[in-house]
């Protein structure tokens, strides 16, 4: 649990990201879990992807963005990404972060960044899904998401909960009644224990509990998760309540469980896998690295080869 926190701490030191996104190691440290640096990476990796059987969320990694012009340039990537998943084919949608497009500088800036973006999506007929970030813009994620869920369509925009948090279940409830698609996933920052379930058990729970609300809404879901108990709880439910594979999907992360994916796939489960590229990737990779600290020698022993 130390090593955990200590990790997130690390991924949210400003001078480390600047130093992380300079510096030449990218293709050693991070090729496990990030797509590569540049789109054309990216497209490669979706089209192995979807050559297994599963879709993909395109992520441009930045977040924490603090200066006005750098949203505008991460808009316009994400505008190329939509043209680009035009142009080749691909199976996939896109993932955003509204720290990326200017939240913590103005939540008026990142409705109206983050709205070209579903805006452009519409039109090609196509999704966004927001990213869910830490706990302190959890409420302004949400805000800004119904502000374009109400001009935008249900199969346009979605959303992200967590269920480590409390407020979760509620939260859930809330958007099923717009309504909203929903993927739900564990939660991956630090929280502390007035806001988030300090026991892994606690969160496992509240994930069953919520997957089987989001399961029996009718809704068409992504239930984000590599947990083989989580995956089992949501299939066996499924199975019990009458829910066809064609009602939700499974969506996992790139470069972990890949067999998982594969049989889940083959299974003929809709499996979506987030794919992220770019330079900021130092507070992504730092993340997943707390999730499995044993992911840590991994990366140690793929730097001495
Ligand atoms: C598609 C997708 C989108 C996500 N979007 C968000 C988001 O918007 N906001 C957010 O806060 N979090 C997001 N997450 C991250 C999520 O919250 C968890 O931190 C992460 O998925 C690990 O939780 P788990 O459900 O896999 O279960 P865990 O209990 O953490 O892990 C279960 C098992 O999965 C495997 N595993 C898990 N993580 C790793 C890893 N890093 N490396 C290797 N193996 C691993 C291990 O075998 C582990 O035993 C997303 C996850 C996915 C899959």
């Amino acid at each position: 649990m130390l090593t955990r926190s200590a990790l997130i701490y690390l991924s949210r030191q400003e001078g480390l990201k600047e130093f992380a996104a300079k510096f030449g190691l990218f293709k050693k440290l991070t090729t496990r879990f990030i797509a590569g640096e540049n789109i054309e990476e990216a497209i490669a990796a979706i089209r192995e992807l979807n050559a297994i059987g599963c879709t993909a969320s395109f992520d441009h990694l930045n977040e924490s963005v603090t200066g006005v012009e750098e949203t505008e340039t991460e808009v316009r990537e994400y505008l190329n990404v939509l043209a680009r998943i035009d142009e080749t084919g691909i199976a996939s949608n896109v993932s955003i972060k509204l720290t990326q497009f200017g939240l913590e500088i103005d939540p008026e800036l990142a409705y109206r960044n983050a709205r070209r973006v579903v805006e452009d999506a519409a039109r090609r007929g196509n999704f966004v899904r927001i990213d869910m970030e830490g706990s302190n813009v959890t409420q302004a994620t949400i805000d800004v998401f119904k502000r374009l869920r109400a001009e935008f369509g249900l199969d346009d925009v979605g959303i992200v909960v967590q269920s480590y948090l409390y407020r979760t279940m509620d939260d859930a409830r809330e958007l099923l009644k717009i309504p909203a698609r929903i993927r739900l996933c564990k939660g991956a920052y630090n929280e502390p224990p007035e806001v988030a379930y300090p026991d892994k058990k606690d969160v496992d729970a509240n994930y069953v509990r919520v997957m089987q609300l989001l399961l029996s809404s009718g809704v068409y879901h992504g239930i984000a998760t590599h947990d083989p108990k989580m995956i089992e709880a949501t299939r066996d439910f499924a199975e019990r309540q009458d829910i066809g594979k064609e009602a939700f999907e499974f969506q996992m992360l790139y470069g972990i469980r890949r067999d998982l994916k594969e049989q889940l796939a083959r299974e003929g489960y809709g499996m979506r896998v987030y794919v992220p590229y770019g330079k900021h990737w130092y507070p992504y990779f730092m993340r997943r690295l707390a999730e499995r600290p044993a992911n840590i020698w991994f990366v140690l022993k793929n730097l001495w080869k």
